[in-house]
């Protein structure tokens, strides 16, 4: 169990358990563990008595819409009149799996201006000083191994249905990437533990890995062929995609989703990145195995962050070919760091 100040988990309990208008926020481009732990949150804090919306700044991957409650999550961008006056009438904003109000684009400005006390819950390195409260811890797996601590520090266990270990075991499962890297004794003692509730571990397996379009699988494949790129003196090997791509290949949210980790497959390949064409800009994801910072690269030159083996940033006003270039350019630098 990982430490958490008494004063602390006080401070929460006084908010979780005073009918409440809570807002639970996370990340853009939420995966399984924002969505998972917004929802295990959403139904504790409903049935604790509380008004609870779960806000989430755009779209989420339709691999995820079997979760218990997500037909409830609001679309910050379909929905911004609602969003903004729960923001403001808020008496508590909790933030999940990000440490920087840039990671909630548009809505960031009604969060930071809101009255409410903001409340921090997270695990990647080098959090901001926003929040009034913060449980900011590196060493768990995810924010849903985080969140199932603090739930048994606020004695709350009485409230973890079925339904909340599967958000909860999502969570670990996708960050994981399904107990593959990122994970230490106590993720696992935990896991087993939500397991006991009775959920089914297989079909939830089932639901986020085997359940793309054949378009998808297409466009995997069409990235294998024709898109990866492999720097061997840099160990280094990445891929790309445009908007006229993605329209090829029928795009929906999701479905880039885990091919950044392809190449790392490749022999003596340490760095693999993954860029793709926006509206207005282009994203970028960044892995890594070993020693390489990923997220010290991630926030140097693109405006990012993240964990040392899994990052991401952006890159505004140059074109997709002008980011792999400088990204080129960039590898040169790094050659001590990749050799
Ligand atoms: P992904 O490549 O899956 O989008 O993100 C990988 C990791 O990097 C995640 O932990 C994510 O939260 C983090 N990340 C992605 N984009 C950004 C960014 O723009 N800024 C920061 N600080 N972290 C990011
Ligand atoms: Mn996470």
């Amino acid at each position: 169990m990982i430490k958490i100040e008494k004063h602390i988990i006080n401070k929460l309990d006084t908010i979780f358990s005073g009918k409440k208008n809570i807002v639970i926020i996370f990340h853009s481009n939420p995966d399984g563990d924002a969505i998972g732990s917004g929802l295990a949150l959403y139904i504790i804090l409903e049935n604790l008595g509380n008004q609870v919306k779960v806000i989430s700044p755009d779209t989420y991957p339709k691999f995820l819409e079997w979760l218990p409650e997500n037909k409830n999550i609001i679309i910050f961008n379909k929905s911004k009149n609602d969003a903004i006056q729960f923001i403001n009438d808020a008496d508590a904003i909790v933030c999940l799996d990000f440490n920087n109000l840039d990671r909630v684009k548009d809505m960031a400005t009604y969060v930071a201006n809101s009255k409410a006390i903001k409340i921090l819950i997270d695990h990647h390195p080098n959090p901001d000083n926003f929040p009034d409260i913060a449980i900011s811890e590196t060493s768990v797996s995810s924010t849903a191994e985080l969140l199932y601590q603090i739930i048994k520090h606020l004695n709350y266990q009485k409230y973890i249905t079925k339904e909340v270990a599967e958000c909860l075991f999502t969570g670990i499962m996708t960050d994981t990437g399904s107990f593959n890297y990122g994970f230490n004794p106590a993720t696992l003692i935990i896991t087993s533990e939500l397991l006991s509730y009775r959920i089914n571990k297989d079909e939830i397996f089932n639901n986020i890995y085997n359940n793309f379009s054949s378009d998808r699988m297409r466009l995997m494949g069409y990235c294998l062929n024709s898109k990866l790129e492999v720097v061997p003196k840099f160990k280094t090997a990445f891929i790309s995609l445009t908007q006229n791509e993605f329209r090829k290949f029928n795009y929906q949210t999701g479905d880039t989703e885990g091919f950044v980790n392809l190449p790392l497959s490749i022999e003596n390949i340490v760095f693999s990145v993954l860029f793709t064409e926006q509206r207005d800009h282009v994203k970028i994801s960044f892995r890594s195995k070993g020693d390489f910072n990923a997220n010290v690269f991630a926030k140097k030159h693109f405006n990012g962050g993240g964990h040392k083996n899994a990052a991401g940033g952006q890159q505004y006003n140059l074109s997709i070919d002008e980011t792999i270039s400088k990204f080129k350019k960039l590898l040169e630098k790094y050659s001590k760091e990749l050799s």
